[in-house]
């Protein structure tokens, strides 16, 4: 599966994601990560990335987009990926999702991890830190508080607070998250891709309802199917019945994220009721399949080699 990560600092999108990883064996592309390991390791996009940083500018859109580009490439990435601080505005954002066009492997999902602002300051505010090194232990003084004020429960030594912890700062980095991210909320709900956790509660109960809204994303037709075959393989005529029932519920849940982009997934179910319920699900999307996966074998290789050739050009003519 391929997401997007939005979510304000404090919001715990970062655990969420770590949890992903976890589960679906994908990895976390983060442009800060990219950045650094390309500087390091000399090669063209980085070498153009250090030239931007020591110059004291902004790396570009172009560069970054690169490296995602390359880090896609490996295996790993295969199964999918975790985007996580990028994109940071629409430009960025229509980009990453022409690049992914090329790719063939469009964005799938975008996860909004929602907190009130009121608990993100407390959150952010309320942290404390160990002073002693090697303890490290993280307090909050709102909802972990230390036994008594200041001192650390485990070693005894005083607690610190950071100083871009305060609350002016805190409120000042919102604002800036609040003002980058409502343009891209409003780009992938257009979009029909955008979906909404709220990011209170335990973490295990946070990702519960992200994992049951990636599975509700991704799976609608695989759901319908399995669960149309089994009905089928149980009784042969209340078979369609269930069957179809399956099919309209998973067809139902698909709906919200299949506005524009996805319409046509959104329909499918509904050939894939009387297919589904006279027999096997494999016999269904034929029509629908057959043009789509020519496309796949054919478009990631090509794209992958014009781009390739095209984005440096284009690239310099600016
Ligand atoms: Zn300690």
């Amino acid at each position: 599966m391929r997401i997007v990560l939005l979510g304000a600092p404090g919001s715990g999108k970062g655990t969420q994601s770590k949890l992903l990883i976890e589960k679906y064996k994908i990895p976390q592309i983060s442009t800060g990560d990219l950045l650094r390991a390309a500087v390091a390791a000399g090669t063209e996009l980085g070498k153009k990335a250090k030239a931007a940083m020591d110059a004291g500018q902004l790396v570009s859109d172009d560069v970054v987009l690169g490296m995602i580009q390359e880090r896609l490439g490996k295996p790993d990435a295969r199964a999918g990926f975790i985007l996580d601080g990028f994109p940071r505005n629409i430009p960025q954002a229509q980009a990453l999702d022409a690049m992914l066009a090329r790719m063939a492997q469009p964005l799938q999902l975008a996860l909004l991890v929602d907190v009130d602002t009121e608990v993100l300051m407390k959150r952010l505010t309320g942290r404390r830190t160990c002073s002693n090194a090697s303890c490290g232990a993280i307090y909050n003084i709102y909802f972990s508080p230390p036994r008594s004020p200041g001192k650390c429960d485990k070693c005894g030594s005083a607690l610190s607070h950071r100083s871009d912890d305060n609350e002016n700062t805190v409120r000042s980095r919102l604002k800036v998250y609040d003002e980058q991210t409502a343009p891209l909320v409003s780009y992938y709900k257009a979009q029909g891709k955008l979906r909404t956790v709220r990011g209170t509660g335990s973490v295990s109960e946070i990702f519960k309802n992200v994992t049951d809204i990636i599975e509700v994303q991704m799976r609608p037709l695989a759901a319908a199917m399995s669960a149309a075959s089994a009905a089928a393989a149980k009784v042969g005529g209340t078979a369609s019945k269930a069957a179809k029932a399956a099919a309209k519920k998973t067809a139902a849940a698909a709906k919200p994220a299949a506005k524009p982009a996805a319409k046509p997934a959104a329909k499918k179910p509904a050939p894939a009721k009387k297919a589904a319920a006279k027999k096997k699900p494999a016999a269904k999307p034929k029509k629908a399949t057959k043009p789509k996966k020519a496309a796949k074998k054919a478009a990631p290789k090509k794209a992958k080699k014009s781009v390739r050739k095209t984005a440096p050009k284009a690239k310099k003519k600016k």
